[in-house]
């Protein structure tokens, strides 16, 4: 299956695992880059020290490519900047942030650097800010997201259409299906969060891995606008944050409901109803938790049978 991103990954499959807070550590990363894709770490959770212990770990489980992703609002960036350097990692994700400020520092160092957007106007800013490759994550996706709730049904061909790099598709995608669909928008790969989310490697807390499972279509919303946009399950957490919008709250009074952490206490400590729960919507599908391997050759076995019957049906209009 090669193709732009696969050659410029150098991995077998075009299926990135999303670098998630508080679920993606060395363990998931390692496992996805040992089944032929692309596994991320994500930094956001972690301090400057963890991080280089995770690097070190993922290295010493995994002799193909992997990924770290960077959200640029992360306090300490300069220090995992630093200490991505320092370990030869191939491959960037950057988010939540502008991608002029980092991306030359990375490339001169020889890394990849992909950069995550949820609109036209910001996969052409990053374009232009010479990174490799778009991630173009549309109102589906689990956690911190866009403002304008594009769907990755439209964003994907508008986006598609008018950038050179190649595109990987987030948000909703969670099957081989949902991958053909994504292929067809105009993705050249795809990018996946929620599935991994509930994998035994993941780092996320049973019991969150267990909620995920027992998600129905509805169970999320895209809701903190005012702060970061999140979409999160909808727990007792949710609720008061549902009246206190109904009573009017102002943006500091939400801050302050939100508190500091609330991700890893739900994520990571498996606080069902006080913690922060955010995954997509695509966790209506998740049936069980898996190993990433038994995920990844689920996904692409079921691509690969979607294609066929695509090349084949007589399609009716
Ligand atoms: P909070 O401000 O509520 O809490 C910060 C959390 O990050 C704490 O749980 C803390 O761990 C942990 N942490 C790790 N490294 C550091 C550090 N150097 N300084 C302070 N805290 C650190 O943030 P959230 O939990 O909502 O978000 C966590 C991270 O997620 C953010 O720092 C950011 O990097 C990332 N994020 C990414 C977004 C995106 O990609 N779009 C959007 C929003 C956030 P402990 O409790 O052990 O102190």
């Amino acid at each position: 299956m090669m193709n732009r991103i696969t050659e410029l990954f150098s991995i077998k499959f075009p299926l990135i695992q999303a670098g998630m807070i508080w679920c993606s550590d060395w363990k998931l990363a390692s496992a996805v880059s040992n089944s032929g894709g692309l596994g991320i770490i994500g930094s956001g959770s972690m301090y400057p020290e963890v991080l280089d212990a995770q690097i070190i770990k993922c290295k010493n489980a995994t002799s193909k490519p992997f990924a770290v992703n960077l959200p640029m609002l992360y306090p300490d960036i300069d220090k995992h900047i630093a200490t991505i350097i320092k370990h030869n990692v191939p491959i960037v994700f950057t988010s939540a942030g502008n991608p002029k400020t980092w991306t030359k520092h990375l490339k001169d160092h020889g890394i990849i650097v992909v950069h995550v957007v949820s609109s036209l106007k910001f996969a052409l800013k990053a374009q232009d800010a010479g990174v490799d490759a778009i991630v173009a994550e549309g109102f589906e996706a689990g956690g911190h997201n866009g403002r304008d709730e594009t769907t990755t049904l439209c964003l994907l061909p508008m986006i598609a259409g008018a950038l050179k790099i190649p595109l990987i598709a987030a948000g909703g995608i969670g099957t081989g299906r949902g991958m053909l669909a994504a292929m067809n928008l105009g993705a050249d790969g795809v990018q996946i969060g929620s599935r991994f989310v509930a994998s035994s490697e993941s780092s996320a807390h049973e019991k969150f891995k267990n909620r995920v499972v027992e998600a129905k279509e509805g169970d999320t919303e895209l809701t903190l606008k005012e702060i970061t946009p999140v979409r999160l399950i909808k727990n007792d957490f949710y609720f008061q944050l549902k009246e206190a919008y109904s009573k009017g709250a102002t943006t500091d009074e939400l801050k302050q409901l939100l508190g500091r952490g609330r991700a890893k206490k739900g994520m990571f400590e498996g606080d069902m109803e006080d913690g922060e729960l955010e995954i997509g919507q695509i966790s209506g599908l998740i049936e069980k938790v898996q190993p990433a391997a038994e995920i990844i050759e689920e996904i692409l076995s079921e691509y690969s049978k979607a294609l066929e019957e695509q090349k084949t049906k007589k399609f009716k209009f």
